[in-house]
């Protein structure tokens, strides 16, 4: 199945790094289940206020404009999303976030561009090792 970029998606790629943009683009095209681009590049204004609210753990978000002057990290959830299912755990929901994952990871391994995700930040295939996850969060590792 083949989904397609709302233009809301598409400008909120704007200003995040190509790699990204790519993986995420062929992610899309090959992911089984639809997916927006919820946030990419980050004012630092915005990054504090979700800071102080715990919403973010560092003030280093790869969301925030890198030395390349680029974002490199995107936050992608289902589309359309249920988020009170999401909010109480309904499987049946929460694993669209997987199934994200899944197209992202296969898009980013076929392009050689090695991407991180917020559910598994060491990479090492196991998500209880973590106190803090980021579902919709995806992340080059550079
Ligand atoms: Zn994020």
């Amino acid at each position: 199945m083949t989904h397609i970029f709302s233009p809301k998606s598409i400008d909120r790629l704007k200003g995040v790094h190509p790699d990204m943009v790519l993986v995420v683009e062929y992610a899309l095209k090959r992911s089984s289940t639809d997916f927006s681009v919820n946030e990419g590049l980050r004012s630092l204004e915005r990054q504090t206020e979700l800071f102080k609210g715990g919403f973010s753990k560092t003030m280093a978000s790869k969301h925030l404009k890198q030395s390349d002057g680029y974002g490199h990290a995107v936050d992608l959830y289902p589309y359309p999303v249920d988020m009170a299912r999401v909010n109480k755990g309904d499987w049946r929901e929460c694993i669209r976030f997987g199934m994200i994952a899944g197209a992202m990871f296969s898009a980013a391994k076929e392009l050689g561009i090695p991407i991180r995700w917020g559910m598994d930040w060491d990479g090492d295939g196991q998500t209880l090792d973590h106190t803090f996850f980021d579902a919709p969060h995806f992340e080059l590792v550079k």
